[in-house]
């Protein structure tokens, strides 16, 4: 069930079947970072920065094997965590922030990844992007994450019109009921990295290709 008018122009009908077609197309869509706690998925998820989710799934076997805690990642100490995250580039970044993290949970919030939006966004490393990831997936609240494929891939369906990831999820809020956010985010995603990719989308082998305003197929 959608809104009225999509807020990219798109009839109420047409946004309707698009997601009911990406729901059949992927009905498989969830995440495709590995983790089994709030926390892991808070590492997972700055780790993820520029990288692939393989990559990262590979890097968080090894390191959660060592440390899956703010206390335990603390120990391990800057240079081991640099060298095994090495893999996933920008590592001295990302090493900075989940040290900087580890830091925060446990001096404020019990050790325990906080559960709402203005929490998190105080973590070192976590903007709106990745506070969303944590709450949709982590516990389950409503939430959209606006990555680059849900970016392009709304934009280009005319799901919505947003020029900056704040105006995207804005309008996907605003089209979507909020039950459905967290699963039309993943299928947006999936969507974007099966067809609709970034340089060449896929548009003649495109099941939303009649509807879609970007379509580049010749029919
Ligand atoms: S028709 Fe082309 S631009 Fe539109 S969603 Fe499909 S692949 Fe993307």
């Amino acid at each position: 069930m959608v809104n009225e008018n999509t807020p990219g122009g798109l009839s109420n009908g047409a946004a309707a079947e698009i997601i009911a077609r990406l729901r059949r197309l992927y009905p498989e869509a969830k995440s495709g970072l590995d983790y089994t706690t709030p926390f892991e998925l808070l590492v997972a998820t700055i780790l993820s920065a520029q990288c692939t989710d393989a990559r990262v799934n590979k890097v968080t076997a090894v390191l959660f094997a060592k440390a899956n805690t703010p206390k335990g990642i603390l120990a391990l100490g800057r240079e081991q965590l640099e060298s095994v995250i090495k893999e996933c580039g920008l590592f001295r970044s990302k090493a900075r922030h989940i040290i900087g993290a580890c830091q925060m949970l446990l001096a404020e919030y019990g050790g325990e990844v906080p559960a709402d939006f203005e929490s998190l966004m105080r973590l070192p490393g976590v903007g709106r992007k990745t506070a969303s990831v944590i709450l949709s997936n982590a516990f389950g609240k409503p939430a959209m994450p606006v990555d680059t494929h849900v970016f392009r891939v709304s934009n280009r369906l005319g799901l919505t019109r947003g020029r900056t990831p704040r105006e995207v999820e804005e309008g996907l809020k605003e089209l979507l009921p909020q039950e459905e956010w967290n699963r039309a985010h993943h299928l947006l995603i999936w969507h974007g990295r099966e067809i609709c990719k970034a340089r060449n989308p896929r548009c003649q082998i495109c099941p939303l290709k009649d509807l879609c305003a970007a379509n580049q197929a010749d029919g």
